[in-house]
């Protein structure tokens, strides 16, 4: 990977995100299609709407705010480096914190390259480009051309799904955090550009069957490994064909709605996009760029309204840190994003869970029914019918065909196959 940090369009004007649109709402859309886009996403966005200060997620909170800082979510923090966790309970071993550790690893090389800049990169901070963007521009086809052609590189790359949306500045953090002393930093994006291309990346279904353990947390830390890698290659093949484009992962901008916007796929319980091919078992990456391209529509798939009437999420979540109603707006917790109706977790429980295990937890993406590889035809039927007007019969076939939970020392003796954890 070339690492030219110093190309010219380094210098390229750059805005500050609260600069554009309004303050409040980030609206770069005055035309009125936002409200239809939202329908079709499914998104319900209030008079209160507030963009998100990166500041606020758990993560960031637990380096600067008491109520969430503690011994064990310094623990948890300090065991992906320099103190893992070892201890005798199955997938909490040596070799599993290895596992996990070393799954991290181009991720952690990415993001720590920054930080005496204050920025983490693709968490906290947009990655820097690794190529200058080329003199020339070369010849396009129509923005639909573009696109599949795009859409073809990125899986090349190793995408697993790609879709394409405008950007929508409501998803942008209207501050990002400086990670020199987790002050508010300005959240900038590269002027002109007009889409954002967001990849799918499916993790080990034989991994996360073994959640909660440390040896999950590999299909984790290998996912952002990859996408660090996939991300900065597409941005890269980009910016060769002479336009502006930068990686991201978490960092920027909210995946889940463009995610949803891209058409990828519709929000769940659990607070993760369910896709039809992988269920929540994905990550997700981004490319802003200001290649002309053409966006995808959001999809009504079904599986949002499989979850009003499952819990199972809810149900297995050991903090109980999921909803068990209907979707609701806001909550006291400053981690919630202001203004918008739909499935929110208590973040505070459960990270305080994630930060006593010293690893992340998926159990809700594990036991979700849409967790599963697609590849059998009962699988598939079973979509079918969870999707459509039998949803209470694919309700009633999932409780009695539910998948146990798999052992992480299975996983280590060659027993895990490839088949997802749902049921
Ligand atoms: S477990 Fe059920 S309620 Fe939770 S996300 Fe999956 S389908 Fe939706
Ligand atoms: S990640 Fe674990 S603790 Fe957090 S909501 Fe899901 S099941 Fe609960």
């Amino acid at each position: 990977m070339k690492t030219d940090r110093e190309a010219p369009q380094a210098s390229r004007r750059k805005t500050a995100i609260a600069e554009t649109g309004s303050e409040k709402t980030g609206s770069n859309r005055p035309d009125g299609r936002i409200s239809e886009m939202d329908r079709a996403a499914g998104f319900e966005i209030g008079p209160d709407f507030t963009r998100f200060d990166q500041i606020n997620d758990i993560f960031s909170r637990a380096f600067w705010d008491d109520r969430v800082k503690s011994a064990d979510t310094d623990a948890f923090f300090d065991s992906y480096r320099r103190a893992p966790a070892p201890r005798r309970a199955d997938g909490f071993t040596q070799r599993d914190f290895a596992f996990r550790n070393a799954a991290w690893v181009i991720s952690d090389m990415v993001s720590e390259r920054g930080g005496d800049r204050g920025l983490r990169e693709g968490f906290q901070a947009l990655i820097e480009p690794a190529v200058p963007i080329a003199l020339d521009a070369a010849p396009l086809g129509t923005a639909a051309e573009e696109s599949r052609s795009i859409k073809a590189v990125a899986k090349r790359f190793g995408a697993d799904l790609v879709g394409i949306a405008e950007i929508d500045l409501r998803w942008h953090y209207a501050t990002r955090v400086d990670v020199r002393d987790f002050s508010k930093a300005p959240n900038e994006l590269p002027d002109g550009m007009t889409h954002v291309i967001v990849m799918a990346h499916e993790m080990a279904p034989e991994l996360v069957a073994t959640y909660p353990s440390a040896l999950a947390g590999a299909a984790t830390g290998m996912e952002y490994s990859h996408e660090a890698a996939i991300a900065i290659q597409l941005a890269s093949y980009i910016r060769h064909l002479g336009y502006d484009a930068v990686a991201s992962m978490n960092d920027t901008a909210l995946a889940v709605p463009y995610a949803i916007q891209a058409g990828l796929g519709e929000y769940g319980r659990n607070q993760m996009v369910l896709t039809p091919e992988y269920g929540p078992r994905v990550r997700f990456s981004k490319v802003f760029t200001s290649l002309p391209l053409a966006a995808d529509a959001p999809r009504r798939l079904g599986l949002h309204d499989y979850c009003q009437s499952c819990t199972r999420c809810a149900d297995s979540c050991p903090p109980r840190a999921l909803p068990f109603g209907g979707p609701e707006e806001g909550g006291d917790s400053p981690s919630t994003i202001r203004g918008v109706r739909k499935w929110s977790a208590n973040c505070e429980k459960c990270f305080g869970f994630w930060a006593k295990l010293r690893s992340d937890c998926a159990i809700c993406m594990r036991v979700c029914p849409f967790n599963r590889s697609y590849d059998r035809f009962a699988d598939r039927l079973w979509r079918r019918l969870a999707t459509g007007r039998w949803r209470a019969l694919a309700r009633w076939w999932a409780e009695r065909w539910a998948a146990e939970r798999r052992t992480a020392s299975d996983w280590w003796k060659g027993a895990g196959d490839s088949n997802g954890g749902g049921g």
